[in-house]
Formats: C-alpha cells, sequence, structure tokens
C-alpha cells in the first residue's frame, strides 16, 4: 500500500502488507475452483432460547479448507467471493447444504418430538439480494429438500439495506410472504433509522456483538443497558424476536435475558463445529 509522507508519496517497503496482498492475490485466483473441489464446508452454531435454555435452531457459517492455507474463516474470502461474483454460486450452495442439514437432522430423529423443528439461519451477501434468481433458487432448495419456508431465517446485515429501495426490498418481501424468516445481522452498528423498520420485511433482529461485549463489565454501563432495554422494547412493539450475538459469559446471558432478548448465539452456549456436534447438543437438551 502506498503511503504519503509529508506531501510526497512514497512506496514503503511493508513486508507484512506486501505479504498480504500475494495472499489475497492468491486467494482471488484459486476461489473459481474452490466450490468445484469441494473446498468450503460449513460449521453450524446452536441458536438457544435465553427462556429455557433449549436448542431452537442453528446458524450455517461457512469455511474454506484451503490446501495451503489451511482453514479460513469466511472475513478472509466472503469479500473477494463478493468481488469476483462466486458468492452468487457459493451462497446458493451454502443455502442447499445448510437447509439440507436441518432436513437431516429432523429426520434422524423422526420429526418435531425429540428435537423440536431446529431451524437454520443463513447468511446473505448483499450480491445475492440483488441477483434475480434469489427467490427461484429459494423456492426450489426448500421444495427439493423438503422442508418448510418457516424453518429457514435468512439473515441481512443491517448495513446491506440501510437506503434499500423498493426494488432491493421486493425478493425480500416475496420471502417473507411464503413464511421464510428474514433476520437484520449485526444490528447497531450500521446507524440506520429506527423507523425505517418498519419498511423492512424483517421478523428478527439480531443485536450486534458490541452490545453483547458491553454487558461483560459488571455493573454494565448504565447507558449500554439503556439503549439495549430501548431496542428489545421496540424490536418488541414491532413484532420482532430478538436475537442476541457473540455471548460469551453466563453472566451476559442472564443480562440479557432480563433485558427482554429472545434467542442468544455464542461461544458460552457452544463454538461453530460439525453438523453432528449441533445434532447432539440439541438432542441432550431435549432428552435431558
Ligand atoms: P455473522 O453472521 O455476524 O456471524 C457471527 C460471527 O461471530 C461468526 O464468525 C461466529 O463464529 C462469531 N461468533 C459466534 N459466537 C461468538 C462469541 O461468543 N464470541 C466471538 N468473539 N465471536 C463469536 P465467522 O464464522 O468468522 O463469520 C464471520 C462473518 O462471515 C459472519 O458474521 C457473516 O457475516 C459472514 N459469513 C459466514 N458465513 C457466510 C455465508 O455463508 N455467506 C455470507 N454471505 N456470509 C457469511
Ligand atoms: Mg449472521
Ligand atoms: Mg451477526
Ligand atoms: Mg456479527
Amino acid at each position: 500500500r502506498a503511503k504519503s509522507a509529508g506531501g510526497n508519496r512514497f512506496e514503503l517497503a511493508d513486508p507484512e502488507a506486501d505479504a498480504r496482498a500475494i495472499t489475497r492475490h492468491g486467494l482471488t485466483t484459486a476461489l473459481p475452483t474452490a466450490l468445484d473441489r469441494g473446498e468450503f464446508f460449513i460449521e453450524y452454531q446452536p441458536l438457544v432460547h435465553l427462556g429455557d435454555g433449549s436448542v431452537r435452531g442453528a446458524e450455517a457459517l461457512v469455511r474454506w479448507l484451503h490446501p495451503q492455507h489451511g482453514v479460513l474463516s469466511p472475513d478472509r474470502f466472503i469479500p473477494l467471493a463478493e468481488h469476483t461474483g462466486l458468492i452468487v454460486p457459493l451462497g446458493r450452495w451454502v443455502l442447499e447444504q445448510s437447509v439440507r442439514q436441518a432436513r437431516e437432522w429432523r429426520d434422524r430423529h423422526g420429526g418435531a418430538e425429540a428435537l423440536g423443528p431446529l431451524r437454520i439461519n443463513v447468511n446473505l451477501s448483499p450480491c445475492q439480494l440483488t441477483h434475480p434468481g434469489l427467490v427461484q433458487d429459494t423456492v426450489e432448495i426448500l421444495e427439493r429438500t423438503g422442508m418448510e419456508p418457516d424453518a429457514l431465517c435468512l439473515e441481512v446485515t443491517e448495513s446491506a439495506l440501510i437506503g434499500a429501495d423498493d426494488d432491493l426490498l421486493k425478493p425480500l418481501r416475496r420471502l417473507a410472504e411464503m413464511g421464510v424468516d428474514i433476520a437484520l445481522d449485526d444490528f447497531g452498528t450500521g446507524y440506520s433509522n429506527l423507523a425505517n423498520l418498519r419498511r423492512l420485511p424483517v421478523s428478527v433482529l439480531k443485536l450486534d456483538r458490541s452490545f453483547t461485549q458491553s454487558m461483560q463489565r459488571f455493573p454494565a454501563d448504565p447507558v449500554d443497558l439503556k439503549i439495549v432495554e430501548g431496542i428489545v422494547s421496540l424490536a418488541h412493539s414491532l413484532d420482532l424476536a430478538v436475537t442476541v450475538e457473540g455471548v460469551e459469559t453466563g453472566a451476559q446471558a442472564e443480562q440479557l435475558r432480563i433485558l427482554g432478548c429472545d434467542t442468544a448465539q455464542g461461544w458460552y452456549y457452544a463454538r461453530p463445529g460439525p453438523p453432528d456436534r449441533l445434532h447432539d447438543l440439541a438432542l441432550v437438551d431435549a432428552t435431558g
């Protein structure tokens, strides 16, 4: 990266930046074939009901098992996939795999009896929102897997929907009308107008991890408590459920439960992991 000093521009040698650029370039080159080579896999992190501690579903989180670099987190390659357009087929693959997985969890235990209807949350990138195939792909995946639309929740970041016009919202509205839940991810980081929420076809707010982090201190910052309390009461008055991300301690979970949040996700319950682990967690929880 070029840095400027004293008004003149110098190319300063920065070995780390160079290494990052080389890796980024290498990853971008390897990305298009990674999907065909089966290098992506999905981990699942439980979504836990704060009232009774039961596992209600899971969020699907994609990883790339790169032949040289090992397991890469989505922050390393999702931006590249968005840039190169691979995000559309990759996102479709993640959606199909995850819905299929949810179906398998259900089949393994004879429907809703032991496990309850586990729901599956899948992240959508803004590029997928503007791609014309989104609604049809989703419908086909639900049909192929025999899953009901209300078992699926699509997560869209707040920043992707800021200032969204009607064209962008149309596919989300169609999906919401079918019964698919739409969650506003990383809520509270995007400076969106709260009144704007009414216009969006969302049924879940996912409160960003930064709020959860401020509940770590005891006593928590009273202003943060008031903000979360206010968001929760606004959300509930608009009929939205509130999920909190990044719960790492029991104290945070308790605080967020008292503040009225509905569902929680975080290392305190479980790190993202393979599908069998999610299944075991949900089963243990259902059978005591
Ligand atoms: P996100 O959707 O907000 O997902 C939550 C992130 O928080 C995940 O990071 C998860 O592993 C992490 N996390 C969960 N619990 C805790 C906790 O208690 N403490 C801390 N510090 N972190 C926790 P991950 O898996 O690295 O994913 C990062 C982001 O990548 C996701 O943020 C999401 O925006 C994106 N992403 C992941 N999978 C997909 C995908 O299939 N498609 C798209 N478009 N984006 C994806
Ligand atoms: Mg998410
Ligand atoms: Mg999130
Ligand atoms: Mg987040």
